[in-house]
């Protein structure tokens, strides 16, 4: 099943995707697409209504972050090697992991906000886990069990902010709109194999990232087991992880975000996003 979330921002209602890619409304069925509308037992009821029994949602409504109200949205870094190549960095020996801020969670066609006086934002197309049931120190094989399903993320960052003003990451990774999710929750039985999909990202029109799950350093399961034995994963929290290589800081020369550019990007099967950039005042 595709998930996903629709109508204006803060407001937005559950939906379903449809067959024939049509929204059907599912707030007769769930409150919202939450952590707890993403549970097993949750996604079982929901499989089990017709999609051509639910309202059909009219017109063209905008889409917003797939989930709702997660209360972690993680993030891995340097998860790809020749991502980690072009950042200048060694491939480490355990995952980076560092917090996105839950309020930069935007819509998948919503504009990108970038800050007042940002001279290096820039792109990260990444395959994003929703998490399904409480995972606390479980085993690798156990771990893709608690994944309820697979999104679509961009995971904006602030360069400076992030590497060159000290501390951690996360100072360059939450700006408002930092963190278009979906436009679907693609519920795991629907991906065949988390590790063998393709992902890109367009600028202005030009390719710019063109990778693959295949060549992550470590895989979901690996990052869902290893986060586990740090901080217990809720049911709707979202990882987001990693990037391959082409993003603007491993350009030669660099090349950063600028108001009017337009950003294109997706992975396979879990849909395709597109943001316009806008500068803060
Ligand atoms: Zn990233």
């Amino acid at each position: 099943m595709k998930l996903l979330r629709y109508g204006p921002k803060g407001k937005e209602k559950p939906g379903l995707l449809d067959s024939e890619g049509r929204i059907r409304d599912l707030s007769g069925l769930i409150d919202d697409v939450t952590g707890e509308a993403v549970s097993p037992k949750s996604l079982a009821r929901i499989r089990k209504a017709k999609p051509e029994s639910l309202p059909l949602v009219r017109g063209k409504p905008r889409i917003g972050a797939c989930i709702a109200n997660p209360q972690k949205f993680i993030a891995i870094g340097l998860n790809y090697s020749d991502h980690a190549a072009e950042s200048g960095l060694q491939v480490p020996p355990e995952p980076v992991v560092f917090t996105k801020q839950v309020s930069c969670l935007s819509g998948p066609f919503d504009d990108v906000t970038i800050p007042p006086k940002s001279k290096k934002s820039d792109w990260e197309v990444e395959l994003g886990v929703i998490i399904g049931t409480k995972a606390k120190n479980i085993a690798k094989r156990d771990a893709l069990k608690h994944v309820a399903g697979y999104c679509t993320i961009n995971d904006l960052s602030e360069r400076e902010f992030q590497a060159e003003r000290a501390g951690q990451w996360t100072k360059g990774k939450s700006y408002d709109t930092f963190g278009p999710v979906g436009p679907w929750l693609v519920t795991a039985d629907e991906v065949a194999d988390p590790q063998k999909l393709g992902m890109w990202l367009d600028l202005n029109g030009k390719r710019v990232q063109n990778g693959s799950t295949a060549t992550m350093v470590f895989g979901v399961a690996h990052i869902v087991a290893y986060l586990s034995q740090f901080f217990t994963l809720l049911p709707g929290d979202i990882i987001t992880t990693g990037t391959p290589p082409g993003v603007g800081m491993g350009m030669k020369p660099q090349r950063f975000l600028k108001p009017g550019d337009v950003m294109r990007l997706g992975i396979d099967g879990l849909g395709e996003q597109e943001q316009r950039v806008v500068r803060d005042k």
